[in-house]
């Protein structure tokens, strides 16, 4: 992934990070659901302003003029529940990290989509792959767009993104260069369904440290935590989640950014072979199944 060309003897996929670092950051500061100010960072890849390494917050245009769409992390301003939502009996419980408005997910689990007709043979197979495992292991079920209005187009676009969750009309998810991995494939799916990071989650400071000295400085946003009383916790933080990303996400300096407390390594998601058990649980909960 990553907006330059692959350079020959370059490790396969590098972090789904790296494109971030390879524009220039804009940022943005907000309240967030809780009222408080938060910094927003992004970079614009393919017209999308993108945060946290592959969250797609929407188009340029919309946020800098302060229309994001970041479920659980800043107030939705245009989102009425759609039909067939599931209710809070279904939503409630504790818990992966999901996001809190029951607005961004898809009702009843069935998410529409559709390929970009440039989207090649190699990732539309690999994203069969990621979706028989969410067919096996969840009730999320990926359906061929017939009519829906809300869906996700599945593109080969800069690298690999999503948005967070169910935004309504059409939503881009892009499967680009070196992003053919059932790791990251599965990763972009589950931002999609409403999973947020793994090591935003609101307590993640019980499991991981995070070192901000060795972060670039205007990525240091990317490692906010989502506000406690906003964020649905699905399990116990989990060092081997596909949401969580590696060691050194977003490091400056070559140093790890990102350290278990428990002492194991965490690699990024395409270096994964997809699922843990618990990211499937938290789905399964998420969805009311
Ligand atoms: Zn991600």
């Amino acid at each position: 992934m990553g907006i330059s060309p692959a350079r020959a003897g370059d490790e396969p996929p590098v972090e789904l990070w790296r494109q971030q670092m390879s524009g220039p950051a804009h940022s943005l500061t907000l309240p967030d659901v809780a009222g408080r100010l938060r910094d927003i960072s992004y970079v614009a890849i393919d017209g999308q302003a993108v945060t946290e390494g592959d969250i797609s917050l929407g188009r340029v245009g919309d946020v800098a003029g302060g229309r994001l769409h970041f479920p659980g992390v800043l107030p939705e301003k245009e989102s009425p529940r759609p039909e067939g939502v599931p209710d809070d009996t279904c939503t409630r419980g504790p818990s992966g990290a999901g996001v809190s408005d029951a607005s961004a997910l898809w009702p009843k689990g069935r998410v529409p989509y559709v390929f970009d007709p440039g989207l090649p043979a190699a990732v539309r197979d690999m994203v069969g792959k990621a979706i028989a495992g969410f067919t096996a292991g969840t009730c999320v079920r990926f359906v061929p767009r017939t009519d829906e209005r809300a869906f996700v187009r599945i593109l080969a676009g800069t690298g690999c993104y999503s948005m967070l969750g169910m935004r309504g009309g059409q939503q881009d998810l892009s499967l680009g260069t070196r992003c053919n991995y059932l790791g990251t494939v599965i990763h972009e799916l589950m931002h999609a369904i409403g999973f947020h990071h793994e090591h935003n989650r609101s307590d993640r400071d019980g499991s991981v440290d995070v070192h901000l000295e060795n972060v670039t400085p205007a990525y240091r946003s990317q490692f906010q935590k989502v506000a406690a009383e906003r964020n649905r916790l699905l399990g116990d933080f989990d060092q081997n989640s596909v949401m969580i990303y590696g060691n050194r996400a977003f490091s400056a300096n070559g140093l790890d950014t990102l350290v278990a407390k428990n002492g194991q390594a965490l690699t990024d998601p395409y270096a994964k072979t997809g699922f843990s058990g618990a990211d499937l649980i938290a789905v399964r909960q998420m969805y009311g199944c």
